[in-house]
């Protein structure tokens, strides 16, 4: 078999997925046009700049060619600055789900940034409605499984982070499966979450955290520390063998994102990337796209890219796929049922 149509063919789950950072610029132009407003500036707190321009899929094109982490902070800003209402929260779930049959991906658990939406004095409750209308219609149409994380801003600060987590627990029942802490490391240490973290897996939630990626060694250290399940990129866990060896240990999962860290410059280039060395070190590794729109990927390139640039061979993409299920936070006989899909395969 061709390496692309083993890849297409093999069964995959997604496990580090932003709805914001999926809006292709197609989606974008047709919810900038949705609304060609600025948001209101009474209760937001969120910087508005430039909120009200129209964008035409020329512009998102544009906007989505950064070449550093701060060029894609501002284009995941205008992206989020353009999903304002229910019916926009649906269309960004259906598109997504859209994408996610195309690559084979059968199961994901997507971040969603209610800490941003919460930050600029919204509602959410409304916006999730439309989020899982949009999930119910995906599942019907595409067969895809999906599973919501609710991100909160680590320097938004705790309060923040626990109108997040409430809104989490509410949800619990809803497809809600867990919560995360993303944004700046530097700025809103891991710590600070720690009870907070604690009362979340009290309420039945699982419990992800972004760590390692502008953060050293020991943001990773932290984010253990409080109790994380899964580590979102991990890049600093390369210069720390203590933790490498600890995470090994306990098979600690790390969603690692290879074209999003070489994109953002938080990795100088392809070479230097640790993903082949995590994988044969023994650590838990799972491929996942982080913002496939506005990295200009897609789930089967993070599979092509990892065979073509490290030498993964099939039976270790065999591996990758395998692994995105067991990390997954799925029931186990739902996990079983997707892995006989793999075994499956010839
Ligand atoms: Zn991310």
């Amino acid at each position: 078999m061709k390496p692309e149509l083993f890849i297409q063919a093999l069964p995959k789950a997604e496990l580090h997925l932003h709805l914001e950072g999926s809006l292709d610029p197609a989606t974008l132009a047709e919810l900038s046009r949705r609304n060609n407003t600025p948001l209101p500036t009474e209760n937001n707190r969120y910087d508005t700049t430039g909120s009200g321009d129209l964008l035409s899929e020329a512009d998102v094109r544009r906007l989505y060619s950064y070449q550093d982490f701060t060029g894609f902070l501002m284009a995941f800003k205008a992206a989020t600055e353009r999903l304002r209402t229910p019916e926009d929260y649906e269309l960004a779930t259906y598109r997504l789900m859209q994408k996610l049959k195309q690559q084979n991906a059968v199961h994901a658990e997507v971040y969603v940034s209610v800490g941003v939406v919460r930050w600029r004095g919204q509602e959410f409750e409304p916006l999730f409605e439309g989020m899982e209308r949009g999930r119910d219609r995906g599942q019907r149409d595409f067969g895809i499984s999906l599973l919501w994380i609710f991100d909160a801003v680590r320097h938004f600060g705790p309060d923040a982070a626990a109108d997040v987590f409430d809104l989490a627990a509410k949800f619990r029942d809803r497809n809600v499966a867990g919560i995360g802490i993303g944004g700046d490391e530097q700025r809103g240490p891991a710590e600070w979450f720690h009870d907070l973290f604690k009362k979340a897996a009290d309420n039945g939630l699982r419990l992800t955290a972004h760590a390692g990626e502008t953060g050293g060694p020991e943001s990773v250290w932290a984010a253990l520390n409080i109790g994380a399940e899964r580590i979102g990129h991990g890049l600093a866990i390369a210069r720390d063998p203590e933790l490498t060896e600890v995470l090994v240990e306990k098979q600690v999962p790390i969603e690692v994102c290879i074209s999003s860290n070489l994109r953002t410059k938080l990795c100088a280039s392809v070479r230097e990337h640790p993903v082949k060395r995590f994988f044969d070190s023994g650590l838990m590794v799972t491929l996942n796209t982080d913002d496939p729109a506005m990295f200009q990927t897609s789930l089967c390139k993070e599979y092509e890219l990892a065979q073509q640039e490290f030498e993964f061979t099939d039976d270790h993409l065999r591996e990758l796929a395998r692994n995105s299920f067991e990390a997954s936070f799925l029931p186990v006989e739902k996990k079983l049922r997707f892995l006989q899909q793999i075994d499956f395969m010839v």
